[in-house]
């Protein structure tokens, strides 16, 4: 940082400002000068506000503000942290450094119905979120023009927490978007939903050098039905969820329009934003010409990326409600109801077909993606009817995802590969091929590093477990023993991710009795984290939360294996780091790609998991272990009986011997070799700067171009 000046103490008035601009700027939750600095305001009240630097700034004393407005290395961090961040937001950046820094007029538009941007700001339910958020932050890192568009949910997904008999109490608390830095941009739209015009005010949260323009229907001038448009994410009837993606994509369209964005390019994440580029034909309609022509522009500068090949995950509506919500959009592109209905079904004027927010994105975008390259050929075999084509003629690519890895790796980590490899973050290249050094890291240190992220995690889990016994109302015993749960040393395999039944949550436990065999070695012991949250309608995912949480008590599990209420990006990050194992056992090929398991290699972790999503491209048979093989059982009993037989045979010859096989100094130097080998080879492809950049180079700039021919 520049030349140390010397600081007077400044008055809390001031302190308070220069925090609250600290804070202003979501630059500060993936870089440590930037979070750090709310962590020494009150270090207890930062954990109790899940890292919120506002909250935490509002619950400081004054007389610890006097002390630290009095404190000249306090004062010095608030300044660099603001000069770190000045400099970051001038720098010239990789898209600045390239040609496509010399196309005019180049802006993408970023659609997502949820945004996963840190902890404290809950308005995500899983992995799409985390996908969107981790792309804001990589395009403000790269400096690709780009602005985000969504919905700002007053409560958020929901809160999960247990009844003591395993079943789902589902929480909404009413969230205080200033204190999340939220601005009010004092604009709002006017946004045709149905018959009415519902408004809509339009917040701005600042993620580096991206906005990320948020929609607010909860104003008084709107009738109680219109202000429950942006109450919850994922929350209500599908009617409702219809009219909240009509406010996303239409009113998200109008929204840039009355910020004077003027974006070329359009990018929907995931069909739920689908309506934007039906609202944005009807714009370019607007100024003359047929329909069909706007469609086409519209066609030319759209992409859109598809997130799952499982059939539950594409919207589907009746048509009489679709052309009921989009009534007055219709009326201006001046189409009828069963052309309308056509853009929205496989086969045109088969009335048997339900409108498909997925067919209605494929009809509006000419470049369409899957999320990693196995999703890629799934989708083209889907979606076959619908370009009429045979599977390797279908025009859907992949990219594949990837995770931001500033904001998924831990300090101590980062600290480490600093140290051993000379690894530098903060370099914005879309290759970090840094990562390739890993190998000549020193394994004795290494391991020292793994053994501490190892064992805050138990601590994390045995505060965790307090806290949650604490609040079903258990004994003060019960309390007290959550202190000798989990072992400091033991092998810890983690499985945390949305509890949707294709992830197959309880597969481990399909033998149970084996399993028990496992986990009780007293010489070689094994324990497991469970974390995830079902969707509050999906009861089947709901039971099987419960049935964890009720095996996890159960005599023989208990000490060894816990679950974790809540799964959020902190308690995600504790996972990630601490656990020697990340379990993934989707039903192939339903996971379109997953992402929690790029985080662990960040921290030497290693993955066991199905050969699915992204874990094909990456798996080169050291850098983890595959589970099961890539050909499909006749049925699901079979797949989930092969697959655990090969968890357990998996286990039970080459993780729990390798991770026990010790030298002289307790060092499983086979191991660490290949958790070196896995962080030399997973990072470096599997972050979302490489991911980004690659939308830019193969779809925006394209779209870009083709816009206007
Ligand atoms: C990384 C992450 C995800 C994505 O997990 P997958 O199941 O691998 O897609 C979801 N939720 C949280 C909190 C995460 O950190």
């Amino acid at each position: 940082m520049a030349r140390a000046p010397r600081l007077p103490s400044i008055t809390v008035d001031d302190l308070t400002l220069h925090l609250r601009d600290l804070a202003s700027n979501l630059w500060w939750s993936w870089n440590e000068e930037g979070w750090s600095v709310f962590q020494t305001l009150d270090p207890v009240e930062w954990r109790a506000t899940n890292h919120s630097p506002l909250a935490t700034l509002e619950r400081t004393s004054h007389a610890r503000l006097e002390a630290l407005a009095h404190d000249p290395i306090f004062v010095k961090r608030v300044y660099d942290g603001l000069a770190a961040r000045m400099a970051y937001l001038g720098e010239r950046a990789w898209f600045q450094r390239g040609a496509a820094a010399r196309l005019r007029g180049f802006k993408v538009a970023y659609f997502c119905s949820e945004f996963g941007l840190h902890e404290s700001i809950q308005q995500y339910a899983g992995g799409l979120g985390i996908l969107a958020g981790d792309h804001l932050k990589s395009a403000s890192d790269l400096g690709v023009p780009l602005v985000g568009v969504g919905l700002a949910y007053r409560h958020g997904y929901y809160i999960q927490n247990l009844h003591r008999d395993g079943s789902t109490q589902v929480l909404y608390p009413e969230y205080d978007f200033h204190r999340w830095g939220l601005e009010d941009l004092h604009v709002s739209i006017a946004c045709p939903i149905g018959a009415r015009l519902v408004t809509a005010r339009i917040l701005r949260l600042q993620v580096g050098r991206v906005p990320l323009y948020l929609l607010d229907t909860n104003l008084k001038a709107n009738s109680p039905d219109d202000r429950r448009l942006t109450e919850g994410l994922y929350k209500g009837e599908p009617a409702l969820r219809l009219r909240q993606q009509v406010l996303l994509g239409v009113g998200g369209m109008l929204a840039l329009k009355a910020l004077g964005e003027r974006v070329s390019v359009l990018h929907l994440n995931e069909g739920h934003a689908a309506f934007a580029a039906l609202q944005r034909a009807v714009d370019i309609h607007a100024s003359g010409g047929v329909f069909g022509d706007a469609v086409g522009a519209v066609r030319r500068s759209t992409v859109f990326t598809t997130h799952t090949p499982v059939p539950a995950g594409h919207d589907r509506y009746d048509h009489a409600m679709v052309a009921d919500a989009l009534e007055g959009v219709i009326a201006r592109a001046g189409i009828s109801a069963s052309e309308l209905a056509d853009l929205g079904r496989v086969r045109a004027g088969d009335s048997t077909e339900s409108f498909c927010m997925t067919v209605l994105a494929m009809r509006l975008a000419q470049r369409v993606n899957g999320v990693s390259s196995l999703h890629g050929e799934v989708s083209r075999e889907m979606w076959r009817e619908l370009y009429g084509a045979d599977g390797h003629s279908v025009p859907i690519g992949s990219i594949t995802n990837g995770v931001h890895t500033k904001t998924w790796i831990d300090p101590d980590a980062a600290h480490f590969w600093r140290e051993e490899i000379g690894l530098r973050l903060s370099k914005q290249a879309p290759t970090a091929s840094g990562w390739r050094r890993a190998e000549s890291a020193d394994p004795r240190r290494f391991w020292a590093m793994r053994t501490r992220l190892r064992n805050r995690l138990v601590h994390f889990v045995r505060d965790r477990m307090a806290l949650q016994r604490k609040r079903r109302g258990e004994g003060q015993a019960a309390v007290a023993a959550t202190y000798s749960l989990f072992d400091e040393n033991a092998l810890t395999i983690g499985f945390a991710r949305r509890f949707a039944t294709y992830k197959r949550a309880p597969l481990l436990f399909h033998d149970a009795d084996r399993l028990a065999r496992i986990l009780s070695d007293q010489r070689r012991p094994v324990q497991i984290v469970f974390a995830g949250k079902a969707h509050p309608r999906d009861e089947a995912g709901q039971a099987f939360a419960r049935r964890i949480f009720e095996l996890s008590r159960e005599g023989r599990f208990v000490g060894r294996v816990a679950f974790l209420e809540e799964y959020d990006m902190h308690v995600g990050r504790m996972l990630v780091s601490g656990c020697d194992v990340w379990l993934n056992t989707p039903t192939r090929p339903y996971e379109a790609s997953g992402t929690s398991g790029m985080k662990p290699p960040l921290h030497g972790g290693l993955n066991l998991s199905i050969l699915d999503g992204w874990w094909p491209e990456a798996y080169d048979g050291i850098n983890g272990w595959q589970i099961g093989t890539t050909e499909a059982a006749e049925d699901q009993a079979a797949q989930d009986e092969c697959d655990a037989t090969s968890i357990y045979e998996t286990l039970e010859q080459s993780v729990i011997p390798q991770f026990y096989d010790r030298d002289a100094d307790g060092t499983p130097l086979g191991w660490v070799a290949r958790a070196l080998h896995s962080a030399a080879t997973v990072p470096l492809a599997f972050n979302s700067h490489r991911m980004v950049a690659q939308y830019t180079r193969t779809m925006y700039v394209g779209a870009h171009e083709t816009r206007g021919s």
